[in-house]
């Protein structure tokens, strides 16, 4: 069977490489449009602290977590090696007890189902900045070990070498959709036809222009991030705690004294490939109110990536009846890096018509009630 997987973010890499490894014919197609979300994504994984609140939402963002260690040890098996992935924990901070303590409740709540919620302890703010030194000072935690942090490039990269490794082709160029009798039989790349028995569209924020031709208006779109990477001293960051403050905004360490913190959330921005001086201001700020002891360190980037937002939090994922062949996965809003692994599995078991491990018509990229236009995600 022969596959066509147009976009390779995070989405489009996990349904490639897990095709691949099933043993399908896989071509990769990628436009490598500026602002990819999956380049500039922070790399929280963490369902288990969430402002999202939605059922369905968190069915798949706990498959999406969980099924990171099986994905790592593959790709491992593979030859990668190099994910920027580590099981960190992550802190809930806040200066209000009462915040804290609905906050702990709800946690406990899903340990109680899912073990890998991991050891939830209350922290006094001392013992929050033994975790996470430049925290403010009266920010209490709570501390979770299940949550993890992880490079979407690095990951990304490793799922389409591992693709690579398993057969896959890679075309860099833009994909239009071959649209025949209510079926989509392939794809055009630079003007070449590759004919595909299923073509699955991971574009992204940008799977909106791709279906339109077909007379599918799916409900996608771009919502820009701004995102700061700092580096901090000499420090060792390689094992500090995901904090989570009570806002949109986080704090994520990786190895080589560097903090990624952000980020905006610009619904209706367009693809405007621009840093804004509110957009860095905001971050910053952010930050810097729920860390001071960052404010000396050197401000080494600010990336920007378009998330894929739907009209609501859920992803946009399945088949469409009025295009045979054709399998749509986008849609992941802000949780794309926690989901897109396990989303693009499902992606590929729906290209390979394998019998789906979880309802999926929660998630139907054209389900109803779509139609209210695109909402904060
Ligand atoms: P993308 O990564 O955007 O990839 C789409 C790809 O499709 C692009 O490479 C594009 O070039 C390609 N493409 C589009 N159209 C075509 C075409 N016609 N032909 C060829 N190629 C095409 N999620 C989390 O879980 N945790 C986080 O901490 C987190 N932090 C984030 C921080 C920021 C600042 C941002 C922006 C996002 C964050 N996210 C996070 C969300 C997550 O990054 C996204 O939801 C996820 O990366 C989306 O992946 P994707 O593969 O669906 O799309």
């Amino acid at each position: 069977m022969k596959i066509a997987v147009i976009g390779s973010g995070i989405t489009g890499a996990s349904a490639a490489y897990h095709l691949t490894r099933e043993g399908a014919e896989v071509v990769i197609i990628d436009k490598a449009h500026q602002g990819q979300a999956t380049a500039a994504g922070a790399g929280i994984i963490c369902p288990w602290i969430s402002r999202a609140d939605h059922k369905d939402w968190y069915t798949i963002a706990k498959r999406g977590a969980l099924y990171y260690p099986s994905l790592i040890a593959n790709l491992k098996q593979d030859g990668e090696e190099d994910f920027g992935y580590g099981m960190v924990g992550a802190l809930a901070v806040s200066s209000s007890s009462d915040e804290l303590d609905a906050i702990e409740q709800s946690v406990r709540q899903k340990k109680a189902e899912t073990p890998e919620v991991g050891e939830i302890t209350r922290l006094t703010a001392e013992e929050a900045r033994e975790l996470y030194p430049p925290l403010r000072e009266d920010l209490q935690a709570i501390h979770v070990t299940g949550a993890a942090r992880l490079d979407g490039r690095l990951l990304r990269d490793a799922m389409l070498n591992g693709a690579k490794k398993h057969g896959a082709a890679i075309i860099e160029g833009e994909g239009d959709l071959v649209f025949q009798n209510n079926k989509v039989t392939g794809v055009i790349v630079n003007g070449e036809v590759i004919a595909a028995d299923a073509v699955i569209v991971t574009a992204g924020a940008w799977a909106k222009d791709l279906l339109n031709p077909l007379g599918i208006d799916l409900k996608v779109e771009p919502q820009r991030g701004q995102i700061a990477h700092l580096e901090i001293g000499s420090m060792d960051t390689s094992s500090w705690p995901v904090v989570l403050p009570q806002s949109s905004h986080y704090l994520v360490a990786f190895d080589h004294s560097k903090v990624v913190v952000g980020a905006t959330r610009e619904t209706g921005s367009g693809f405007d490939y621009r840093l804004t001086a509110a957009g860095v201001k905001e971050v910053l700020d952010e930050a810097l109110t729920v860390a001071p002891g960052l404010a000396e360190s050197t401000l080494k980037e600010v990336r920007i990536g378009f998330r894929p937002a739907g009209p609501d939090i859920l992803p946009l994922l399945g088949t469409v009846p009025a295009a045979e062949g054709l399998v749509i996965a986008t849609g992941l809003g802000a949780s794309g890096l926690t989901m897109g692994p396990y989303v693009g599995t499902l992606a590929a078991d729906l290209a390979l018509k394998r019998e789906m491990e979880i309802d999926l018509s929660p998630y139907d990229p054209l389900r109803k009630g779509l139609e209210a236009g695109v909402k904060r995600n």
